[in-house]
């Protein structure tokens, strides 16, 4: 981990969950009111929370970011904003230069290994210049969620022990491995037996003997249990979208036709809020601001 990077809030949040042996959630907003949502949760079970935006978000609603920052800043837990899944080079460019954000995941997982790296390597360096933590991912995690690209044809390639080495050689505070973990859904089950390779995490997390940290995609259908084997497991920083943000769609595509408006939205970001709690409470983190 870059020694200038110890006062970076996604850094500070991350490395108590470490001493803590719990998990903290990284959680998507793609509105304000599940931005709110996340933050009066974060606050109500005094519980660290890393609110995530999308690159495509930044894009739709320019001042989300801002939103965020003052949310960071206010709250009286640690909070920190992160830019999951940044893809483009010149965007990630923009973004470090122009917006309130405390990490970012540098996305080349579409390049082949050595231009990821490359990449990886010369990103993380403009990043840490201003004082911003940087996330990759090592190999590759199948599959696509509203706000990322599919991989397509691109095949989903397992983390290896060199991975671990090369990625934490470019310069990176947080890694995310490739262990069965897809993007998207699993169904209603979560992952099937034997799909995530628990044995390869721990090994990572062996490997990686502190010197980043771990960050677990892929977490839609998860049940609690598993949630926690993979934080047991050495993950500390647990991707959530529509794990918690489901809910709230779902109350929105019931009662949208009858419901005033300003109501409406009143009970879609209590729910949001509920689940976001009893997730911290599984995670955790509930208690350890
Ligand atoms: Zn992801």
């Amino acid at each position: 981990m870059a020694l200038n990077m110890k006062d970076n809030r996604t850094v500070q949040i991350l490395a108590g969950a470490a001493a803590g042996k719990y998990g903290v959630l990284a959680a998507i907003a793609y509105n304000i009111e599940q931005l709110t949502a996340l933050v009066r949760a974060a606050e109500a079970k005094r519980s660290p929370l890393i609110i995530q935006l999308f690159p495509s978000t930044l894009k739709q609603l320019p001042t989300l970011a801002f939103a965020a920052a003052a949310a960071v800043s206010q709250a009286s837990v640690p909070l920190s904003l992160h830019i999951d899944h940044a893809q483009d080079v010149d965007h990630i460019r923009e973004i470090i230069a122009t917006l309130p954000v405390d990490s970012v995941m540098v996305d080349m997982s579409h390049y082949e290994e050595a231009e990821n790296l490359e990449k990886t390597r010369i990103l993380a360096k403009e990043c840490h210049e201003k004082g911003i933590a940087v996330e990759a991912e090592s190999g590759r995690i199948n599959g696509g969620e509203d706000g990322i690209a599919d991989t397509g044809d691109l095949e989903a390639l397992f983390t290896s022990p060199e991975d671990v080495d090369n990625f934490i050689a470019a310069g990176i505070d947080i890694l995310a491995p490739s262990i069965g973990n897809v993007h998207g859904d699993y169904g209603p089950a979560g992952p099937a037996p034997g799909q995530l390779h628990f044995d390869r995490l721990e090994s990572i997390n062996k490997q990686i003997s502190d010197r980043v940290h771990i960050a677990l995609h892929g977490t839609n259908d998860f049940p609690p249990e598993v949630m926690k084997r993979c934080i047991e497991n050495g993950a500390l920083k647990l991707n959530v979208n529509k794990l918690l943000l489901e809910v709230g769609n779902e109350h929105v595509r019931k009662h949208a036709a009858d419901t005033p408006l300003v109501k409406l939205l009143d009970e879609g970001i209590r729910i949001v809020q509920q689940e976001t709690e009893k997730w911290m409470d599984i995670c955790g983190s509930s208690g350890k601001a």
